[in-house]
């Protein structure tokens, strides 16, 4: 065997899986088709380390609770990534979230792992990086945590190749045929092909999870997935005071206005998207209602020519007739025990409960693996700088 675990894919999740399968002491390695991690997905977030205060509108305590648990942890482990910041939430006379439904939220939202939120007083509205104060009732301030997300992957990377796992980039996953032993990988590489033996092989395609799928052998069954688009845009502006959390008035959506490399980052929509995920780029009309959004809110108007990024990635979720917007973010390990017991799928997740995915997918393989000696704790394990 080459190895006994073989990643396809150096987003977040691959990372990750990586990271947790070099520390738990098995012989790893991650090919990624690029030629640097986090092309895909994974730098096209809205880099928030956060429980996701929207998810408790549609139930998701656990999954809340669990980011929370994960966003304390990254704190601590990756001070220089993960910055804790203010959040503030308007709330106008035309809100349709009513501020007694915010304090309940954020309420549940301390009770599940959260920090203390307080409302604002008056006198402090005017310092708010020129919200719109006409028709303003009230400013919740609770706080959550930023990152990059790009260099968030990279460390993971960094960890995992300081824990011995192998790290090959311009390598596509092209093919495998897996047995109840493993699985035998063909590879490209620079137009050549390769082959490698693993025990056991670890999809983490993103939105690539079905079309891996299709190229292994006995064909796994694949779950009926959409692929969302969300898009963010970049303006000229500073956000002193922190993130901005707004309701967009023409559907209600929760968008972001973030302080983002000494401009602001707004985010995020939500499109159904078909097609080759090298592919999604934003739409003129997502761009166009993310600032109809931003100008909605904030005082100083930005238009069209003030766009100077504008990027969209790709959210997998389970396939349904509803909007994106109330559909579960759970991850979802798939394994096809009776027709391929050795390829595991990571569908969907977050960027921050990456640690804990990529513990449960090692927690899944671990039969299939011969025993081994744990290196590292990935609980406590500070990531490198
Ligand atoms: C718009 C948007 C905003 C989000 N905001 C947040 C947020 O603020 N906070 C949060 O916690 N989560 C957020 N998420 C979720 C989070 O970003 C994703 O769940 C996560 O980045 C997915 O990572 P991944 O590793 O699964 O996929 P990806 O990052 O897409 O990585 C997949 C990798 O697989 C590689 N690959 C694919 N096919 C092959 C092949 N054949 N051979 C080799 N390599 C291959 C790709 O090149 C890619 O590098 C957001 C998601 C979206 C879409």
């Amino acid at each position: 065997m080459d190895c006994e675990v073989l990643i396809v894919g150096a987003g977040i999740h691959g990372a990750a899986v990586a990271q947790a399968a070099a520390a738990a002491g098995y012989r790893t390695l991650l090919l990624e088709q690029y030629a640097q991690p986090a092309q895909g997905t994974s730098s096209k977030s809205s880099k928030l380390i956060h429980g996701g205060l929207r998810y408790l509108e549609s139930g998701q305590f656990r999954l809340v609770r669990e980011c929370l648990v994960e966003r304390s942890r990254l704190l601590h482990n990756a001070p220089h990534l993960v910055e804790l910041k203010p959040f503030f939430i308007p709330v106008y006379a035309d809100t349709h979230r009513r501020a007694w439904q915010i304090r309940a939220g954020l309420a549940l939202y301390t009770l599940l792992g959260g920090k203390r939120f307080a409302t604002l007083p008056r006198a402090q509205w005017a310092r708010l990086d020129g919200l719109r104060t006409a028709g303003l009732q009230s400013v919740f301030r609770y706080h959550d945590a930023q990152t990059d997300d790009a260099a968030l992957t990279r460390a993971v990377c960094a960890s995992a190749v300081s824990l011995g796992a192998e790290i090959r980039y311009r390598h596509t996953f092209v093919q495998a045929h897996c047995d109840d032993n493993g699985c035998r990988v063909r590879y490209r590489h620079q137009d050549k092909t390769g082959e490698l033996d693993t025990a056991v092989l670890i999809n983490a395609a993103g939105a690539w999870v079905n079309a891996v799928l299709q190229d292994i052998e006995p064909a796994p069954a694949r779950l009926n997935v959409d692929m969302v688009q969300g898009t963010h845009i970049v303006i000229p502006g500073s956000l002193q005071q922190g993130i901005y959390y707004m309701e967009a008035p023409s559907d209600r959506r929760a968008i972001f206005a973030m302080p983002w490399q000494d401009n602001i980052m707004i985010g995020t929509t939500e499109s159904l998207f078909r097609g080759d995920p090298a592919q999604v780029r934003p739409l003129q009309e997502e761009i166009d209602y993310l600032l109809g959004v931003h100008n909605h809110y904030f005082e100083q108007r930005a238009d069209a020519s003030d766009v100077s990024e504008a990027f969209a990635g790709l959210r997998i979720l389970p396939h349904s007739e509803g909007r994106a917007f109330h559909r579960s973010r759970d991850t979802l390990l798939h394994l096809d025990r009776t027709r391929c017991p050795r390829v595991l799928s990571i569908y969907g997740g977050k960027l921050t409960s990456h640690r804990i995915t990529a513990e449960r997918v090692i927690a899944k393989i671990r039969p299939l693996l011969p025993r081994r000696t744990a290196r590292a704790d990935t609980r406590t394990l500070r990531l490198p700088a």
